[in-house]
């Protein structure tokens, strides 16, 4: 086609790729074919462009145009204007909830950031170059003309060279790297997030900046920067994330607690140093893809540890650490590190549930589970502490700490009995109790005084009751007692033997039944 500049073949083909995406999702299409009817130059932009061309689902779909939020409305009628940024969401009517709104954004320029976090004034650009220049990374800031109809070029803008940073894997500011962090100094996080959320590393001048600027976090609200954390924790690379927050300095503004731990030598059940075992902890979480509750406790589960940890001599001489005669103990860490958690997260102004349950965990986290020592009393009692919503979670817990040592195997027995144990404790006792009469109901209807004929009667209505469910209704069973009371005294008292053990066998064959599912 003359008048048009030649592509590569490379480029042909992931321009093509990038089409037939677009093809599945004629939502984009619609909207971007209006705007531009309407005289106007839609693109697909940011985070979303991002992720197409890197063959994941967006979360989000964006456009941005030179058209004002009042043009927007206009072209159309269903949509609404979102906030102060002039961005309006248009409703597609599309099932996929990440289509049925689509934002579009006018293209803006960012004014001067006196708070470092948000700029004073939004002023709107001219041109898609304009608005890609106040993007924060070159991988985020290109754009695409999704409609063909009076495209320009390829359809593509990427005046930063994303495209090549997207095939390199690097991330990197756009423009002078100290100026955009300066400016925003969230976007610090953000760098941080994003790489480990695409595996990218990032571009030395970039990561140069972030060290340099990473004081400036001190000024960022502290609940957008725990919804980067989150962001960076739910990643595979999270481990990853928190080594290099600390190698570039962000650590310490987001949880120095954490810092405490490296270097910090353990005892002989150890190889690791306290640092090193939370971050290994992690890497289970993230490996059995936990959610965030559960990596946040098994990122934090020992941060009591440094504060706890006191030499203790050994009596007998023997040399156990460094050649020392004795060996360091932490007594006490979970309940200093319970304390801590309930500080880190409540500074980051985490949500009130997820801090309480995020401590009880650290607090719970060094529970005993060896069948020989654990009665089901003991069992009993860590339910009601823990809650029967938080013990699964705190064996999870209890395996990434587990694996998170370096020891090879989660102890497979002694979990399979501890949680056997806890469904014995869970399950309600076969008792009567469970009846939908009482005692007293028996006294009143029969008009007798307390004495054994009460329990006896009970535990005859029960054995009925085990036998079928449908006898629990309170008008059935007070017929069942009128028929009861009417019999003599030694037949009541054969029935009720008979009855009781029939209850022990019924309930020690749910016990078997439980002990059967976790092969214990
Ligand atoms: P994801 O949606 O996967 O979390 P994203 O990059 O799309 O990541 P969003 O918060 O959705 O992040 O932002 C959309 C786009 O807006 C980004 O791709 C980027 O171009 C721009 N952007 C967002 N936050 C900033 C910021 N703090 N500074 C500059 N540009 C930003
Ligand atoms: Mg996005």
């Amino acid at each position: 086609m003359p008048g048009l500049p030649k592509k590569s073949e490379a480029e042909m083909s992931f321009l093509g790729d990038l089409e037939a995406r677009l093809g599945k999702t004629p939502e984009i299409k619609e909207v971007s074919d209006k705007l531009t009817t309407a005289g106007f130059e839609p693109y697909l932009v940011g985070g979303c462009l991002r992720d197409l061309l890197l063959d994941k689902n967006p979360k989000d779909w964006d456009v941005t145009t030179n058209a004002t939020p009042d043009k927007i409305l206009g072209i159309f009628p269903d949509s609404v204007y979102e906030n102060s940024f002039g961005t309006v969401g248009v409703k597609t009517g599309s099932k996929d909830p990440r289509l049925a709104l689509i934002e579009i954004t006018t293209f803006r320029l960012e004014g001067k950031y006196t708070d470092k976090r948000h700029p004073d004034e939004i002023k709107f650009a001219k041109t898609v170059e304009e608005d890609l220049s106040r993007r924060d990374f070159t991988i985020n800031a290109m754009a695409y003309e999704v409609s063909t109809h009076k495209r320009r070029a390829s359809g593509l803008v990427d005046p930063f060279g994303g495209r090549k940073d997207l095939k390199n894997k690097l991330l990197r500011a756009v423009g002078n790297a100290k100026e955009r962090f300066q400016e925003d100094a969230l976007r610090l996080m953000r760098a941080l997030r994003l790489a480990s959320q695409l595996g990218f590393d990032i571009e030395d001048e970039t990561a140069a900046a972030i060290s340099e600027k990473s004081g400036l976090l001190e000024f960022i609200a502290k609940e957008r920067i725990a919804g980067e954390f989150n962001k960076l924790l739910m990643t595979d690379g999270a481990v990853e994330g928190i080594r290099r927050m600390e190698k570039l300095g962000l650590l310490k503004y987001v949880m120095p607690e954490l810092r405490e731990g490296i270097d910090c030598e353990q005892n002989k059940h150890h190889k690791y140093t306290v640092f090193e075992h939370n971050l290994k902890a992690l890497q289970y979480a993230v490996d059995k893809n936990f959610p965030l509750e559960l990596r946040l406790a098994s990122l934090l589960h020992d941060i009591g540890k440094p504060r706890a940890r006191q030499w203790r001599d050994d009596p007998r001489g023997t040399k156990i650490n460094k050649g020392h005669n004795g060996d360091w103990t932490f007594y006490q860490h979970q309940y200093i590190g319970e304390k801590m958690a309930l500080q880190i997260l409540g500074r980051l102004k985490y949500p009130k549930e997820t801090i309480e349950n995020v401590a009880l965990l650290i607090r719970e986290h060094m529970f005993v589970y060896d069948p020989e020592i654990v009665t089901p009393r003991g069992v009993r009692r860590m339910l009601s502490r823990v809650g029967a919503d938080n013990i699964n979670d705190l064996i999870l817990l209890r395996e990434a700490d587990r694996i998170g040592s370096g020891v090879p195997k989660a102890q497979p027995y002694r979990l399979r009995s501890l949680k056997a144990a806890i469904e014995k404790a869970k399950l309600e006792p076969i008792h009567p109790k469970m009846l939908a009469i009482n005692g007293n109901d028996i006294m009143e209807l029969l008009q007798i005084s307390p004495g054994p004929k009460i329990g006896q009667i009970l535990a005859i209505l029960l054995d009925g009751v085990l036998d079928d469910p449908k006898l629990n209704d309170k008008e059935v069973l007070l017929v069942e007692i009128k028929k009861l009371g009417a019999l003599a005294d030694s037949e009541l008292l054969k029935l009720a033997d008979e009855s009781k053990k029939k209850a022990v066998d019924v309930q020690k064959r749910i016990d078997e039944e439980i002990d059967k599912k976790y092969f214990v």
